[in-house]
């Protein structure tokens, strides 16, 4: 499926791009040094309608398809260099926005879906546990029914979004006789809880202008109306939403590579050794064609993927998977090899470029390592 032919997506393109080029990023050096998270830059993004895409017109989205987010983020990312903050939407987006658009019902989505889609109120998706990362199975955080309300009880780790949140899709065991499909359920809850404690997680390696944070939840009491879906659905209601975020950063990492991609070619053709501009070394020629191909291929498999969610095959998890490990494993190491090309230039903090590299490499660890997107891929031969 190429992009170019389809006039619709064209457009898309066109519109994200100019939303991601269009605003003024000041020092993102010092913006990274710092983690500062940009809330004029979430608020630019809102302004677009970036922060609802697929949700409903009637709870302030735009109803965009996944083929139709996928394109837009990816044109997002080769306009701005915040990869951070881009980030931090797409969290938003696809593990919050997403789940409650699928499942919630109207209560839920009057109360909560229309301030999230249009960026007021930012959100952040609760799953992962010290001993239950990869291992979703082995979740320990419990929400006890207690009358008509729900104890929630645990502690949460890494979550993007969590410091300056002001909503949180929790999953919690309600019956752990049943695990993790039948045994989780999922909760939509406003954070400013006396019963929730967020803490800033340290400085972390990159997508350092993402805001990141552990969660405890000490005999937290919500309403069973916040469940999201039926007691038990939460395994599926966040192997959907995983889904999404795995073609959905796809989508931003081909965006990021396709724009560091063009801004090498730019130095090379620029820069002078012997009289002779890099450009016109053969390997250097060679290594950008590698590169350019490999863009190429992850692009069309970040398209096949987001096609599947829309069209609803059966194998629409493999696809995301594979999207997700070629574009992860060949984007970490293409922005090595783009880096390389700068010389000690590249090496320096100041330039920006060695930013680039410590902000892909998260992708190798988020939405499922790439060891499980190898059991999904291979389970499915
Ligand atoms: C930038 C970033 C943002 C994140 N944001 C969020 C968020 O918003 N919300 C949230 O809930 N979580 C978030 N996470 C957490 C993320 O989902 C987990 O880090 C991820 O699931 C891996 O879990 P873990 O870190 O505990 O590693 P572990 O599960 O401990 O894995 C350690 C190593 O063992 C390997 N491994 C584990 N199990 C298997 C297996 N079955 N087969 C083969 N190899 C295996 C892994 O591949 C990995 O190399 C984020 C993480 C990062 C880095």
């Amino acid at each position: 499926m190429i992009l170019g032919v389809l006039k619709n997506y064209k457009t898309i393109y066109n519109t994200f791009h100019e939303v991601g080029k269009s605003f003024p990023i000041k020092d993102m050096v010092d913006q990274d040094k710092n983690n500062y998270f940009d809330r004029t830059l979430w608020n630019h993004f809102s302004k677009h309608g970036l922060h609802g895409l697929m949700a409903e017109e009637s709870y302030g989205g735009k109803g965009f398809t996944a083929l139709k987010t996928a394109v837009a983020y990816e044109a997002l990312a080769y306009g701005c260099e915040n990869n951070g903050m881009i980030f931090s939407s797409i969290a938003h987006l696809v593990a919050c926005v997403e789940p409650l658009s699928a499942y919630g019902n109207d209560e839920q989505k009057s109360k909560f879906l229309k301030k999230m889609s249009t960026g007021q109120w930012i959100a952040a998706n609760a799953i992962t546990e010290y001993n239950s990362g990869s291992d979703v199975y082995n979740m320990a955080s419990v929400a006890v029914k207690k009358g008509g309300d729900y104890i929630i009880n645990g502690e949460k780790r890494y979550i993007t979004n969590s410091p300056v949140c002001d909503v949180l899709i929790v999953y919690a065991l309600t019956d752990k006789t049943k695990g993790f499909f039948g045994g989780v359920s999922c909760f939509i809850v406003k954070s400013d809880s006396k019963d929730i404690k967020i803490s800033k997680t340290k400085d972390k390696m990159g997508l350092r202008t993402a805001q990141m944070g552990d969660i405890k939840f000490n005999n937290f009491e919500i309403e069973a109306e916040n469940m999201i879906g039926k007691p038990g659905s939460g395994g599926q209601i966040f192997n959907n939403s995983m889904i999404w975020e795995r073609v959905v950063v796809s989508a931003f990492l081909v965006g990021q590579l396709d724009r560091m991609l063009d801004k090498t070619v730019l130095f090379t053709k620029k820069r002078k050794l012997n009289n002779k501009n890099l450009f016109e070394f053969q390997n250097i020629q060679h290594k950008i064609a590698d590169i350019k191909t490999i863009l190429n291929a992850g692009k069309n498999l970040v398209y096949d993927a987001a096609y599947a969610i829309d069209t609803k095959p059966k194998n629409a998890l493999t696809r995301a998977s594979i999207a997700k490990l070629f574009v992860s494993e060949h984007c970490v190491n293409a922005i090595k090899q783009l880096q390389e090309i700068y010389g000690a230039y590249g090496y320096l903090i100041d330039s920006g470029i060695e930013r680039e590299y410590r902000d892909s490499f998260a992708s190798l660890l988020y939405s499922g390592t790439s060891a499980i997107q190898r059991n999904i891929i291979s389970a499915d031969v």
